[in-house]
C-alpha cells in the first residue's frame, strides 16, 4: 500500500493573476474599498430583502457581488498595486493548504469576511491543486 501524497498536495503553487506566472513571493490580498463597497451593496440588499421574505429568481442574479480575493506576485505588485490600501498576507506566510486553512480561522471573525469571495477562491485553488479529487456536486 502506498501512502497518499499529501506532504505534496499540501504546498500551494500560488499564480500570479496579473502576469499569469508562478509567484514565489507576493501577497494574496483584497482592497479595503472593494470590500466597504461589497459591505454597502450587502446591507442594502439585505434592507431590501427582508429574511422572512421570499424573492423571485430574477433578484438572485442582482445580489451584490463580493469582494476578490488577489493573488499578485512581487513583481506586478512594485509595477502596479491600486488597491489604494488593502487587507495583506503575504504569501510567504501562507505556503501550504495547512498554513491557509489557519488563516481562513483567522479571517471568520472578521466582520467582512463574508462579502469576499474566500469560499469561491479556496475552490478554484483546491480544484487546480487536485482536480482528481471531489467534493461532490459542485
Ligand atoms: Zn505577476
Ligand atoms: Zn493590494
Amino acid at each position: 500500500m502506498t501512502a497518499p501524497s499529501s506532504t505534496t498536495t499540501n504546498v500551494i503553487g500560488w499564480r500570479c493573476r496579473q502576469c499569469d506566472l508562478p509567484a514565489k513571493s507576493g501577497a494574496l490580498h483584497i482592497g479595503h474599498q472593494q470590500v466597504r463597497a461589497a459591505e454597502r451593496a450587502a446591507k442594502d440588499w439585505d434592507a431590501q430583502h427582508p429574511a422572512d421574505e421570499a424573492f423571485d429568481l430574477a433578484d438572485v442574479f442582482m445580489m451584490p457581488s463580493r469582494a476578490q480575493w488577489q493573488v499578485t506576485c512581487d513583481g506586478c505588485l512594485q509595477r502596479r498595486h491600486d488597491c489604494g490600501g488593502c487587507y495583506e498576507i503575504g504569501l510567504n506566510q501562507v505556503p501550504t493548504f495547512t498554513a491557509l486553512l489557519r488563516w481562513q480561522a483567522h479571517l471568520y471573525d472578521k466582520s467582512w469576511f463574508n462579502v469576499t469571495n474566500w469560499v469561491a477562491f479556496v475552490h478554484r485553488l483546491a480544484q487546480e491543486h487536485a482536480p482528481h479529487e471531489s467534493a461532490g456536486a459542485w
